[in-house]
């Protein structure tokens, strides 16, 4: 089922914080976020300071990384399913495994204004992970991988600022110089509150 976009500012008024996917736009004053800080709908606005319950603060922070990274539930699931088989923190762990996704990659290097834009340039075979065209957007980078994308698809108004696990090789190819931890991942969420949603 594809992911309507349409609908995607309403997402971050509904979750309360900005979830950045929209490209340039998000980071303009045209971002609807900016001028309606409240859930969308009649009643949004007296929404905002409603109570709301346990089960709901786990459900929303589930939700706000699933549409960060704008996956579909069962892909998410996947995702932390894998983080609880490995080893270590499974918050951390999912964290890790998120950033760690090519779509995500090629977002984060600037190749693509958002990664919805970063995952159709991958599914369409435009990025290559070592010399090979990788069209798998939930294909996991690793530690020297080195990932390009063809020179002419490049946008021309990124606002990308290079994480420091990545290092740009050129304008078209970066190199993952180590594994993202806790601390490289900017959105404010509580990760202990997805792994307690899933295990109720
Ligand atoms: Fe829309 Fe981006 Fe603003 Fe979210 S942050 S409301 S996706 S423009």
């Amino acid at each position: 089922m594809a992911i309507k976009t349409d609908s995607v500012c309403r997402k971050c008024r509904r979750y309360g914080m900005k979830l950045y996917l929209k490209g340039q736009k998000c980071y303009t004053e045209k971002c609807p976020f900016e001028k309606r800080p409240f859930p969308p709908g009649v009643h949004g606005k007296s929404r905002r300071f409603a109570r709301v319950s346990d089960y709901a603060v786990r459900f929303f922070e589930k939700q706000k990384l699933k549409n960060y990274y704008f996956m579909r539930e069962e892909q998410f699931r996947r995702f932390f399913e894998m983080a609880q088989k490995a080893k270590g923190n499974t918050g951390t762990k999912l964290l890790e495994l998120l950033e760690r996704r090519l779509d995500n990659v090629v977002f984060r290097s600037g190749f693509a204004l958002s990664r919805r834009n970063a995952r159709i340039l991958v599914s369409h075979g435009h990025v290559k992970v070592n010399g090979i065209k990788t069209d798998i957007p939930s294909y996991i980078v690793d530690v020297g991988d080195e990932v390009e994308i063809e020179k002419e698809l490049l946008p021309q108004n990124s606002a990308a600022k290079l994480p420091s696990w990545i290092e740009k090789i050129d304008d078209a190819k970066i190199k993952i110089t180590r594994l993202p931890e806790r601390q490289d991942f900017d959105l404010k969420i509580n990760e202990s509150y997805i792994i307690e949603f899933y295990s109720r």
